[in-house]
């Protein structure tokens, strides 16, 4: 399959990964836009956030708590940090396999530009 993730995923083209397990890969972002920026996507290809089945709503959570887990182990937990999920092109997706993006290590400001 023609995905960039799922190549990083399948060790096909390199990336700077910071954690796996049997269900989720995470990875530092090659364009951080914080002092820590990584990524954390599912093991399967799912496209979208529309593209979720309820089948898949366990492994959702697991990008959520894989999320806040690096985020204790980056330090800036209790401080904060930010999580994001684009979808789509006027939700800024640019690699479509999803992924959440973790930010930290600066201060963020809401609502967002
Ligand atoms: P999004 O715009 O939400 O789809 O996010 C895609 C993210 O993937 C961007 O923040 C990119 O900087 C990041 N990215 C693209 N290619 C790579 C890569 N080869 N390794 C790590 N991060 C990447
Ligand atoms: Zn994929």
């Amino acid at each position: 399959m023609d995905c960039l993730f799922c190549k990083i995923i399948n060790r096909e083209i390199p990336a700077d990964i910071v954690y796996e397990d049997e269900h989720v890969l995470a990875f530092n972002d090659i364009n951080p836009q914080a002092p820590t920026h990584m990524l954390i996507i599912p093991k399967t290809h799912i496209a979208t956030l529309n593209d979720l089945e309820e089948a898949d709503l366990a492994l959702v959570g697991r990008l959520q708590y894989t999320a806040a887990k690096l985020a204790k182990e980056a330090g800036f937990a209790e401080e904060g940090y930010r999580v994001l999920m684009n979808c789509n092109e006027k939700g800024g997706q640019t690699v479509y396999h999803i992924h959440m993006h973790l930010m930290g290590g600066r201060r963020f400001t809401w609502p967002a530009g």
